[in-house]
């Protein structure tokens, strides 16, 4: 079994009170790997330590360049260690091999994406009055608490790390309970590989409420990055508003995927089961709601019932599975509520709906790609997160219909829209209420273009230069050109 230790100021370390935590491999049920628990006074020793490496050590001070070199050699150590990296996702996440071996290119990408996006990291001149030169410049914000969760470990850690690292903050990431495995061995091969000073990178596992509480709540923690589900978002905000924190939000979402009649049929079709099941719908902008235009509802839906019928459920280390189990006994009993709860709303359930036929699903937490019709989006179904392979679909007239479904929602995250016409891509891509839109594709993440939602899926963005700048204060400095007193007191004759 593997055994992993905490990074903390430099060093591998066990939790102050010796507690482990037992890591489940959800396609058969038995422990993976022990995992050192972090608890409070843990929090303490590593917010402790990024403050000393901030304030006396050089990171924040050796400039871009120098932090660039650093992110370059980060992203080879992860190409380099990509089999183990991707192992230890595959068999605590349990999502495909072949996923997982993208996720960990992801990560290195990103890593290289924020070392050459450190040329962004620049002020601003202004015009100014004749006798003084102001400009601003732009500084890390100082101790970042990093909050991620278990679905995409190595790209949710990347996307967070590397531009707080590149723009000269010191860092406590806290890895989800679930799946921490890659990044405690990625803290420990950057810090025992390369010359980072200690306390720059500190990862803490451990649990939500104590650990990522204990961590908003710090006063030397000088900004929050959360990524998660919608209501721990909002403890978060809670949390930090004591210190008056800055966060970043990156919530849940139940985005909507708008098939019009003039789509490309074959194309539309692939693109709707892809937004749903990649990553077993345990992906925050999967297009969970698919919306069918009336007109091709019925051909459309039969296509999409074949091609999910057709995925390959499997072990998520075999290169043929296309969708391994969901991570928990949790996560199944949770997705398995939903479609109960849909069905008795008065969905249909068309295929799947739960554990699949065979001998080889008898241990694991495999779920059925599912798909619910006769949706009304008034349902649980369609209103709340299910995070998990359940596609809803829902018929609709024409655009002004679909888009006000689209919008009736408490989310804002992504949203899609499959047509040949542009003026009707367009209308929509303006109209849906979402921070991400996409036309004829679904689920691409561009790394040079910034990410994240409106409304209750959060705020702030990653990714693109606005994702790095979000890791920066920006200060203002005026120097005084000449050598005229300021002048106000002492004018006035005395009386
Ligand atoms: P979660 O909210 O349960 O946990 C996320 C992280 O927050 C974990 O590390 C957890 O330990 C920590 N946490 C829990 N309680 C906390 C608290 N009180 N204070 C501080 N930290 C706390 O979410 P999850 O189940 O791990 O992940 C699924 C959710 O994440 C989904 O809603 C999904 O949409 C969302 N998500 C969003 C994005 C995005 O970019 N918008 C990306 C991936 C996942």
């Amino acid at each position: 079994m593997t055994n992993m230790r905490m990074m903390i100021g430099g060093e591998l370390v066990e939790a102050a009170d010796g507690k482990r935590r037992e890591i489940i491999n959800p396609a058969n049920e038995e422990p993976f790997a022990t995992v050192a628990e972090a608890g409070c006074e843990d929090v303490r020793r590593a917010v402790a330590a990024a403050s000393r490496a901030f304030y006396e050590g050089p990171w924040r001070t050796v400039g871009p360049s120098q932090r660039a070199d650093v992110l370059e050699r980060i992203a080879n150590l992860i190409v380099a260690h990509r089999e183990e990296l991707a192992t230890l996702d595959c068999n605590t996440v349990g999502r495909p091999i072949r996923e997982i071996e993208g996720d960990i290119q992801e990560a290195a990408r990103i890593f290289k994406y924020c070392a050459r996006a450190t040329v962004a990291l620049m002020g601003e001149t202004m015009e100014m009055s004749n006798d003084a030169f102001g400009f601003t410049v732009r500084e890390p914000r100082g101790v970042v608490g990093l909050i991620i969760p278990w679905n995409y470990p190595m790209p949710n850690a990347a996307i967070k790390l590397a531009p707080a690292l590149a723009a000269g903050n010191t860092c406590v990431l806290k890895v989800a309970e679930l799946a921490p495995c890659s990044m405690l061995r990625l803290a420990e091969l950057i810090q025992f590989a390369l010359e980072i000073p200690p306390g720059v990178i500190n990862v803490l596992s451990g649990a939500g409420e104590t650990v990522g509480g204990e961590l908003v709540r710090s006063p030397d923690v000088d900004f929050i990055s959360f990524t998660g589900g919608t209501e721990t978002g909002k403890e978060v905000m809670r949390l930090a508003a004591q210190t008056l924190k800055p966060v970043i939000l990156e919530l849940g979402g139940k985005s909507p995927n708008i098939i019009l009649d003039d789509a490309d049929f074959e194309a539309a079709v692939d693109g709707a089961v892809t937004a749903m099941f990649m990553g077993h719908g345990q992906v925050c902008v999967a297009g969970s709601r698919l919306l069918v235009q009336e007109s091709i509802y019925t051909r459309f839906v039969r296509a999409v019932t074949e091609a999910t019928r057709a995925i390959r459920v499997g072990h998520p280390l075999d290169r043929n599975t296309e969708m391994g189990p969901l991570i928990s006994k949790e996560q199944w009993e949770r997705v398995s509520g939903y479609v109960e709860r849909g069905r008795r709303e008065g969905a249909r359930l068309v295929v799947g709906g739960g554990r699949p036929k065979g001998d080889q699903f008898r241990r694991g937490y495999y779920f059925e790609p599912t798909l619910l019709d006769k949706v009304d989006n008034r349902m649980t179904v369609a209103q709340e997160e299910i995070f998990g392979p359940v596609l809803c679909v829902m018929p609709f007239s024409d655009l002004d219909e679909a888009i006000a479904i689209a919008n009736e929602t408490r989310y804002g995250l992504a949203g899609g829209i499959w047509t040949r016409d542009i003026s009707k891509a367009l209308q929509a891509a303006r109209a849906l209420r979402t921070g991400i839109v996409w036309v004829n594709s679904c689920l691409s993440t561009f790394i040079e273009l910034p990410s994240g939602g409106c409304r209750q899926s959060g705020f702030g963005r990653e990714l693109g230069l606005q994702g790095l700048q979000e890791y920066t204060n920006i200060k203002q400095i005026s120097i005084k050109t000449s050598s005229a007193p300021m002048g106000w007191f002492g004018r006035h004759a005395p009386p």
